[in-house]
């Protein structure tokens, strides 16, 4: 398959394109590694993946650049973000492992004693399956407990963007894990994916991507009683009280909102606003998205890159259109951006785009567009806020800015969302609890949560009597 380098939009390498018998031979090898791996000592497992981790650190620059040609953003963000999170979530998950702790109980019924505890044993192959968005930082996230707990894995990276999983597998050879541990099929969703998600020997499966797709492989793995992650869509709410910090509001808003082009899941695509407000903001905020500087992904200044391919480009367009035509407003942006530089001249650019008008009904709202759209709505006072927020199919994430501690604490539990920042947005610890609720997913990941997903509990019952 081709590779696309989405701001030049030029052809720039191939990959293999993996379906069934690939998906069959790597099951085959994670399967003959499982007995190796699972039986090794934790500490041991876990030394290989702090030395994939430490491996990462030495390449983050090649790995950065690698990800911000395959991808389109911006070096700086793939720098900051990307690489440096990939290294995190293996260190984090390497560590956590050896703190990870089971349950014992002492009881008695009558005169009778016993002790129960609790096993968890690895499952077997782990399927990941992962999105084009930010790549080797979810690819990493799911592999990385999956590994750590004693799995082997048999992972497929987006096939938009495959280069730095393909890195990645040099590297885990490098830091000593041995070979059938960590298998990785590039190909195609339909081809190499569904095999995955179809395979009778991977009793996992964890996938991050869109909610359509989600909803496919659910169909395939319920059946099968297989044990599935589902990290889907969101259409997250920013919502704006007239008592926030106004110009660090006005940064986060837009941060949270064009982060990446607006390509990542926990991205606010609606701006909901206190009305006192609402002019003011929507004048500081539309002067703030204009002032982002789109360029070259690989200028170090730049701060919006290309979207990631030429049909994600038209489907950003096309729902640009669609605001259009149920009565928005365009404040800024609206169209494909103008190549920065003559490298990028037939590159995929979309200027930042603000909308208002619309109301929460409309497809605009309610659809996921997964670009740098935003669009603004105002609400009236802490109730209507909630019920823009909630009107949704989606529940993935929400971040409120107000300095009113008590209303921040009300909205959090109100508010339908897996994750709720209050005066801040994508600020994470791996512990805690990361997923959505509705359709935008079924479980979570993160700290003990994805211990728990990758392994099983056996409940043992050990009688004390004499
Ligand atoms: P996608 O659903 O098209 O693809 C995701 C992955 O699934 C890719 O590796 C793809 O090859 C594979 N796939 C596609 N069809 C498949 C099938 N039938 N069986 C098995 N695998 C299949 O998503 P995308 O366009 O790569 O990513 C964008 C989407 O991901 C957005 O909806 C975004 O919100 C979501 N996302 C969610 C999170 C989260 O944590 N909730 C994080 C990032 C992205």
């Amino acid at each position: 398959m081709e590779n696309i380098d989405p701001a030049t939009g030029q052809v720039y390498g191939s990959i293999a394109a993996g379906a069934q018998a690939e998906v069959d031979r790597a099951v085959e090898a994670a399967n003959r590694a499982f007995s190796i791996w699972s039986k090794m000592a934790p500490a041991d497992r876990s030394s290989r993946l702090l030395r994939l981790a430490d491996l990462i650190d030495t390449n983050l620059e090649s790995l950065a650049r690698a990800e911000s040609v395959d991808t389109g953003k911006p070096i700086a963000l793939a720098r900051a973000v990307d690489i440096p999170r990939a290294a995190s979530n293996l260190r984090y998950f390497a560590n956590a492992v050896l703190h990870h702790h089971s349950e014992a109980y002492e009881h008695q019924q009558g005169a009778s004693r016993a002790l129960s505890y609790t096993l968890r044993q690895p499952r077997g192959v782990a399927g990941t399956i992962s999105p084009w968005n930010l790549p080797l930082y979810l690819f990493t996230w799911k592999v990385a407990p999956a590994l750590a707990t004693g799995n082997t894995v048999v992972a497929k990276p987006s096939e938009v963007t495959p280069v730095t999983a393909h890195r990645l597998a040099a590297l885990s050879l490098e830091a000593d894990i041995p070979p059938g541990v960590f298998n990785i099929v590039h190909g195609r969703g339909d081809e190499a994916g569904a095999a995955i998600v179809a395979h009778p020997q991977i009793p996992t499966i964890t996938f991050t991507g869109g909610t359509a797709t989600g909803k496919h492989i659910a169909a395939t793995a319920a059946p099968m009683f297989k044990r599935l992650a589902l990290e889907l869509g969101g259409k997250n709410p920013t919502l704006v009280f007239a008592d926030c910090d106004f110009e660090t509001t006005v940064s986060g808003a837009t941060r949270a909102a064009f982060a990446n082009q607006g390509q990542i899941c926990l991205c606010g695509s609606r701006l909901l606003i206190e009305r006192s407000i609402f002019e003011k903001f929507t004048d500081a905020f539309v002067d703030r998205v204009q002032s982002l500087r789109q360029g070259d992904p690989l200028e170090e200044s730049t701060q919006q890159g290309a979207v990631v391919s030429l049909a994600h480009q038209r489907k950003v367009l096309n729902a640009i259109d669609v605001a259009r035509q149920e009565g928005g407003t365009i404040l800024c942006g609206g169209e494909a951006a103008p190549a920065p530089n003559d490298r990028c001249r037939t590159g995929y650019f979309v200027k930042p785009t603000v909308i208002t008008g619309l109301d929460e009904h409309c497809r605009t709202n309610r659809e996921e567009i997964f670009g740098p759209v935003v669009t603004l709505m105002p609400f009236d006072d802490t109730d209507h806020a909630i019920r823009l927020a909630n009107a949704t199919d989606y529940g993935l994430a929400a971040s409120i800015w107000t300095n009113n501690l008590k209303r921040a604490h009300h909205l959090a539990d109100r508010v339908q969302a897996g994750i709720i920042w209050i005066n801040c947005w994508l600020v994470r610890d791996l512990r805690v609890p990361f997923g959505g609720m509705k359709q935008s997913g079924v479980g979570r990941e993160g700290g003990a949560e994805a211990l728990h997903f990758f392994t099983e509990p056996k409940s043992v019952c050990l009688s004390l009597d004499e």
